[in-house]
């Protein structure tokens, strides 16, 4: 037996998530079978714990798109058992079961070797909200964007993927503008690296089509009039990867800034990137943070508390990123 989260959906109880132990026997197939030491709660997983959006395909599902741990068997020649892996997207805590449990079974496919540098607590405090970050960045990059391309401005500050993009930007070299609806995050926000605060005010309601060119770059996490606006005032040249709808699903934008600035609008999604680019990511972030950082956005809890920190994510009470013990 081990213990995980479980979402159901029935007439008697309605949606409902809840801890329970399980039997091993109700593993999904998978050639990989996983010791969980640590996963944590992105914004997916407080939307599916929550039943805030239809993230969960099929019942029961165990939630959480990511996880780290130790193989404990494995029929893929590619993984033994006592390797340190991670897992992060492949729909894993939506059509498979996730990492908000003790144990988990996957395709070896999905998994990366952890770096040696980095722990499983280390890896997960990253998790899918840092992975998304880096490809954010390596996005704007490819596009041409460098420090000397002038400052980047990282929405949605003080949730999970904004607080690792404005640190990993900091690290890189770059100037960056932190947008945040929580002025009291400002010192946070500071220490991360951030060069100025924006209060999310100024860009999340309907504005002009063309504004004053404020950044080389954005990393957007929000979507909605907030991208819109960002596409708005990057400078001629610029980009912007688009990774999140914090605010919304919708882009209430107009052509100006990309036939009259030439900018780029990237997409990033984590979720199907193939396991090489992975791998190399993954060794790109264990290259750029230490401890002192990863502590500095990060606090933890346990499996019994997840329900309600996944509450308390989606009211936007939790800043930076919230690693889940799960034994
Ligand atoms: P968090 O909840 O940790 O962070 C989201 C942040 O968005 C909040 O902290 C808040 O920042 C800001 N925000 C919330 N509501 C609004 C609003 N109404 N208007 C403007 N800003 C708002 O989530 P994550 O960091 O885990 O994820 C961020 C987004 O990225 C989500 O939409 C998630 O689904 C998406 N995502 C996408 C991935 C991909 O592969 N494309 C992978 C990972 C995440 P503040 O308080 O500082 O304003």
């Amino acid at each position: 037996m081990f213990r995980a989260l479980v979402i159901n959906d029935n007439e008697a109880e309605g949606y409902h998530c809840r801890l329970q132990d399980v039997d091993e026997s109700q593993l999904p197939p998978g050639n990989v079978t996983v010791d969980i030491d640590y996963s944590t709660l992105n914004y997916k997983d407080a939307l599916a714990i929550s039943g805030k959006a239809p993230i969960i395909r099929s019942f029961p599902m165990v939630p959480g798109v990511d996880f780290a741990g130790t193989v404990s068997a494995s029929d893929d020649a590619t993984f033994a058992p006592g390797d340190k892996v991670i897992l992060t997207g492949w729909g894993v805590g939506e059509r498979h079961w996730g990492g908000l449990a003790q144990r988990a079974c996957v395709e070896a496919g999905w998994l990366v070797k952890q770096p040696d540098n980095l722990s499983a607590r280390q890896a997960m405090i990253i998790g899918t909200a840092g992975f998304t970050a880096m490809l954010c960045i390596n996005a704007l990059e490819k596009q041409g964007i460098t420090p000397a391309s002038g400052s980047i401005v990282v929405s949605g500050a003080s949730g999970g993927v904004g607080g690792v993009a404005v640190s990993l930007l900091a690290r890189l070299g770059y100037q960056v503008s932190a947008v945040t609806g929580r002025p009291q995050e400002r010192d946070y926000l500071l220490q991360l690296g951030a060069a100025e605060i924006i209060d999310r005010s100024e860009l999340d309601k309907p504005g002009k089509p063309l504004q004053k060119a404020r950044w080389a770059a954005a990393i957007d996490t929000v979507g909605s009039h907030t991208l819109a606006n960002l596409c708005a005032s990057v400078m001629h040249g610029g980009a912007v990867a688009a990774c999140g709808n914090a605010q919304g699903m919708d882009f209430p934008a107009s052509v100006a800034p990309f036939i009259l600035r030439g900018i780029t609008l990237t997409g990033v999604d984590s979720v199907t990137v193939p396991q090489a680019q992975r791998q190399h990511v993954w060794q790109q972030l264990a290259g750029l943070v230490d401890d002192a950082l990863l502590e500095s956005l990060s606090d933890e809890c346990t499996l019994d508390e997840a329900v309600d920190r996944a509450h308390q994510l989606m009211a936007g009470e939790i800043r930076g990123r919230l690693v889940v013990k799960c034994r």
